[in-house]
């Protein structure tokens, strides 16, 4: 199957001011991300808020360009691409954010959001792009004859309905959506969840799933990223990860999540002490602070992450993970 994101090494490193009379801070949001992602899977990627994933995001879509490393859409090279060029590239992947509410022109019908990128992107006319914007309300189960409507006239599982719509009007090969669901109230999760794995498979699109709820990435994920402070410290196949996983982040995050629980948050599932601050990121090993296994070792030496046991894992233990 053929690759069609692929992200090198990504970083995402930015200065702060700390104070009047303190030095400038680097803050590195995103700290070495790579990942493969093919045509028709799912790679979700999970981790607490401020872990580095809702920049992943906005990286690999280029709204927020990385600070080093290589991107590729489709095998093709994207950093540092001309506008020109950019606008043909960026169809490839597409964006849906997590707030229906939010994301979409209040202003606006339906109509007019999801044909708007066609009239920046394709040459169809008046009726081509009203006749592709009602075929696509169908795709998503919305009724043709709302294609006057207003958003605030749709519930929010509908209005999420109508931004996978607008993602999907360029015919992406990528479909990049950060916690498309946890707005929504669970009932509701499972429905836009079902529309977009019927889409995937229909389309043989890509996704890259942020999100924080670990039954929800059970659902949907081929693979499976665990970031912490803006690093991969965890990375392989879903059945492998869940069913072994050798990180002891991981661990915590899987052990915390009952099965019989389907609405459970990795946000209420805190291992102990807070996340530290990316402006002060702890030495050695990130984890280390939180961490029950740590060691002396664990607070001088970073741990790189490496192949044990069919997937990439950051830990000097992870052999003994077991
Ligand atoms: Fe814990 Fe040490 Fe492994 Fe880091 S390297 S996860 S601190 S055992
Ligand atoms: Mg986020």
């Amino acid at each position: 199957n053929s690759v069609v994101l692929e992200a090198r090494d990504l970083r995402k490193h930015y200065a702060v001011k700390r104070g009047a009379f303190k030095p400038m801070a680097t803050v590195k949001a995103l700290d070495g991300v790579s990942f493969r992602l093919q045509a028709g899977k799912t790679l979700a990627v999970v981790g607490e808020s401020g872990c580095g994933k809702s920049t992943l995001a906005r990286s690999v879509t280029m709204i927020e360009p990385p600070s080093s490393g290589e991107l590729l859409y489709d095998g093709r090279e994207v950093v540092g691409r001309s506008a020109a060029e950019m606008k043909e590239l960026r169809r490839t992947v597409q964006m849906v954010f997590q707030n229906p509410y939010g994301s979409l022109n209040p202003r606006k019908t339906v109509g007019s959001i999801l044909t708007e990128p066609l009239v920046i992107n394709t040459a169809m006319d008046k009726h081509e792009r009203r006749d592709r914007a009602v075929a696509m309300m169908g795709k998503v189960g919305l009724r043709p004859d709302q294609v006057d409507r207003y958003p605030h006239m749709f519930s929010g599982g509908q209005r999420q309905r109508i931004a996978i719509a607008r993602a999907l009007m360029l015919n992406p090969r990528v479909v990049v959506a950060d916690e498309p669901v946890s707005a929504l109230d669970v009932s509701i999760q499972a429905q836009v969840l079902n529309l977009m794995m019927d889409l995937q498979e229909e389309l043989n699109l890509a996704y890259l799933f942020i999100s924080h709820d670990l039954s929800v990435v059970r659902h949907i994920a081929d693979s499976l990223m665990v970031m912490y402070l803006g690093k991969p410290v965890e990375h392989g196949a879903k059945d492998v990860v869940f069913s072994r996983p050798r990180h002891p982040y991981t661990r915590i995050l899987l052990a915390a999540t009952p099965r019989v629980n389907p609405d459970l948050r990795l946000d209420r599932v805190v291992p102990k002490g807070e996340l530290p601050s990316p402006l002060n990121p702890p030495p050695g090993c990130s984890f280390h602070k939180r961490c029950p296994f740590a060691t002396e070792r664990c607070s001088a030496e970073v741990p790189p992450l490496r192949t044990v046991d069919e997937r990439l894992v950051a830990c000097h233990y992870a052999e003994q993970m077991d």
